[in-house]
């Protein structure tokens, strides 16, 4: 039951706009554990989202 990459991407873009249940955010976990390119996929949402952050409070 491990979700592909596209459907993993796709939660984590979800979960940006509302909460994941319980269930996607371990299947999210676990694809994130075996596959690389997912890893550094977050790595640049993640560092997206900080630095969007930091530009709209104006710092
Ligand atoms: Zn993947």
């Amino acid at each position: 039951m491990i979700p592909n990459c596209k459907h993993t991407t796709e939660l984590m873009s979800q979960g940006q706009d509302r909460a994941l249940t319980l269930t996607e955010r371990m299947r999210l976990n676990i694809h994130l554990l075996l596959c690389t390119r997912c890893r550094t996929f977050t790595q640049q949402l993640s560092f997206m989202r900080t630095a969007l952050r930091r530009y709209r409070d104006g710092a």
